[in-house]
């Protein structure tokens, strides 16, 4: 299948679908400028994944030190980063109707700033945008602890109420998933008759299983990314290059089957 055939059959799939859940990985927000964390001269040269587990961010104030470092030299691209067509694309889904849920394995929170539904997103693997205490769970917005630690130059922050260590409210290496997402992703899977995976290697267990699970059911499966992943032999229609360009051409093609004006 050639590029525009497979634009054209993901179309015709989103035209015919009731319920479609859109699944996204590190590869849509790449054209939004946030890099690819295992890129060559990226932050993972820098730091030692082993000294980033959540199981030594709770064991010692040195590794909560080097997390906290790592963390606000990953964050600043995320601030700045603006969603793009890919992002706008599933807005657009969204209003059309057609998406009963959207689950992300980024931190990036550029699905919450394009405009989907707080409701809509499920966010397996937390959000830079917010910090939480380790021990009482209460939660602030990322702005207010990292301007206090930058004023009163903090390296480690703590809880207000109960001394907790506070941590960025993502989930770290040897964390585990937040459960109640983590079973509404699978819910949102088995209960689809659509499951479009954007930009996302399918490596990252058990987020991974997604797809499969979806197939399990019955739903129609669909792939945009720019690499193999080992789940291609599953997929009804891949189709490979930048997740923005092809979403773009996508709802081209599905705003004229459902005779809608073009809104861009
Ligand atoms: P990943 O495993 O989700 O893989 C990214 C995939 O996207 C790759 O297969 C790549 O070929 C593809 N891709 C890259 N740019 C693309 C584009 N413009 N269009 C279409 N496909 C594109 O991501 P990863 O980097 O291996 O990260 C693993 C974990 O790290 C994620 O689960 C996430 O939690 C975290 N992470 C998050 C962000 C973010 O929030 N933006 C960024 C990097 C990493
Ligand atoms: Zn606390």
């Amino acid at each position: 299948m050639n590029e525009s055939d497979a634009v054209l059959a993901i179309a015709q799939l989103l035209y015919q679908a009731r319920d479609v859940v859109v699944f996204t990985g590190a590869g849509i927000s790449t054209e939004s400028g946030i890099p690819d964390f295992r890129s060559p001269g990226g932050i993972w040269s820098r730091y030692n994944a082993d000294d980033l587990t959540y199981q030594k961010f709770r064991a010692s104030e040195k590794y909560r030190k080097i997390y906290w470092a790592y963390d606000r030299e990953r964050y600043p691209a995320m601030k700045k980063a603006r969603p793009n067509a890919a992002h706008l694309a599933i807005v657009e889904l969204e209003k059309a109707g057609k998406l009963s849920g959207l689950v992300t394995q980024n931190i990036d929170g550029l699905h919450h700033r394009a405009g989907n539904s707080p409701e809509k997103i499920w966010e397996l693997h937390g959000t830079v945008h917010e910090v939480v205490c380790l021990d009482c769970g209460a939660r602030w917005p990322r702005e207010e602890i990292t301007s206090r630690m930058d004023r009163e130059n903090i390296e480690v922050p703590y809880c207000d109420y109960c001394n907790g260590p506070l941590k960025v409210a993502t989930v770290a290496f040897g964390q585990s998933l937040p459960e109640s997402v983590l079973e509404k992703s699978f819910e949102l899977a088995r209960n689809c008759d659509m499951f479009v995976t954007v930009g996302s290697s399918l490596v990252v267990q058990p987020a991974a299983m997604l797809p499969l699970e979806a197939s399990r059911h019955g739903a129609k499966l669909v792939l945009i990314n720019r690499t193999p992943t080992p789940y291609d032999a599953i997929m009804d229609v891949i189709a490979m290059g930048s997740a923005g360009q092809i979403l773009s051409e996508v709802m081209d093609v599905f705003r004229r089957f459902s005779g809608v004006a073009a809104t861009r």
